[in-house]
């Protein structure tokens, strides 16, 4: 039997895609092969990448002048590999630091240039996203970096910032496709996949076609997006199995209704939680209520005390990874859009209880 999962990545996935994925194991199509069996030049698995890449289209209405990449590595490595493929004859580029994953790209970007964090969060512990006037862009940066969804801290974008002509650079592992996006705003989005597509191992660009040809030449070749983009992102071999499940994840998402439909069901989603939250004293989320994230929420006991007994019993209640990350304590529920509404109430009905026998 099943238990709701809350952990931030590696996530939930959706139980008709890891049934799917069961069925097909053995024997993919009457090919008498597993996926993780074929070779990723073959017609059945280029049939699956592609398969996977036209539903991802569709699903972001993704432009034609933008490149969709299927890489190695993680967002991490891609912090590297930003400043790699971006900086052309630039040395500069603007970051926005609104909490633990964008520091972490601020750092790696740090190795090969140097960085103007153009707004920061900090002062108020990362419980906010600075509004664009307060940004002290750099008209000679050769990207804007922003993470529009901080993991760990909860704080999310709900608007688009503008940068003129220089290029926004996205990191969206822990929203992309919980939401509608004009990708069209963004040079650049990336992110991981265990968050909200599918299993580790897959890493996405999404990348517009103009800005590619501005690699170091020390970038590694298998980073290198634009011969990526030459080689359908099977320069070296890829993720195979990851895009086959991230294939799965694509199909579900389009027969829920797409990514406009996912929005509204995470809107509700999240709405019951930090209902609940805001009209009790017990429980508590420190994130400025405009730029609260629909993915990840964080949360403190007013008791620290207690901490322990909580997650002994939303584990008994077959509720697991509600632990908050090691840097922040607390609890965290991260309610992607594999976490269906009853997973919401049944961590809603758990907290009341506890509240009522602890407040
Ligand atoms: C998880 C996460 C990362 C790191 O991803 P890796 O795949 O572990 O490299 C980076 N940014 C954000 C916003 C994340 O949620």
């Amino acid at each position: 039997m099943r238990i709701f999962n809350f952990s931030a990545g590696p996530a939930v996935l959706p139980e008709q895609v890891l049934q799917r994925a069961a069925e097909e194991m053995l024997d993919w199509h009457g090919s008498g092969m597993s996926v993780m069996e074929m070779s990723h030049r073959g017609k059945e698995f280029i049939s699956i990448a592609d398969k996977a890449q036209a539903d991802l289209r569709t699903l972001l209405a993704i432009p034609d002048n933008y490149k969709v990449l299927f890489l190695q590595g993680g967002a991490m490595a891609e912090n590297a590999f930003i400043p790699m493929n971006l900086l052309g004859s630039k040395n500069t580029a603007d970051y926005v630091n609104t909490g633990e994953w964008s520091k972490k790209s601020i750092k790696e970007g740090k190795r090969y240039c140097t960085v103007n964090v153009a707004a920061s969060a900090e002062d108020k512990n990362f419980s906010y996203v600075p509004p664009q006037e307060t940004w002290k862009l750099n008209k000679d940066a050769a990207y804007v970096h922003v993470c529009t969804n901080e993991t760990i801290g909860g704080v999310e974008y709900h608007w688009v910032p503008h940068t003129g002509d220089v290029p926004l650079v996205a990191d969206m592992s822990s929203h992309i496709l919980s939401r509608a996006v004009d990708v069209s705003k963004y040079g650049v989005i990336y992110g991981g996949a265990q968050k909200n597509i599918g299993p580790a191992g897959l890493t996405l660009v999404i990348v517009r076609d103009d800005l590619l040809g501005k690699a170091l030449p020390i970038t590694p070749s298998a980073f290198n997006w634009k011969e990526q983009a030459e080689n359908d992102s099977m320069l070296n071999t890829p993720p195979t199995y990851s895009i086959y499940i991230a294939g799965l994840v694509f199909e579900w998402l389009l027969a829920q209704g797409g990514v406009a439909a996912m929005e509204q069901k995470n809107i509700a989603k999240a709405k019951l939680l930090y209902d609940y939250m805001d009209q009790t004293e017990f429980y508590s989320n420190p994130v400025a209520k405009q730029d609260r994230s629909r993915m990840n929420i964080p949360f403190k006991l007013k008791d620290e005390s207690l901490d322990d007994a909580f997650l002994k019993g939303a584990q008994q209640n077959r509720m697991a990874q509600l632990k908050g990350h090691r840097s922040v304590g607390g609890m965290r529920a991260s309610i992607y859009n594999a976490m269906p509404v009853e997973g919401v109430q049944a961590l809603i009905s758990y907290m009341k209880e506890f509240e009522r026998k602890h407040g």
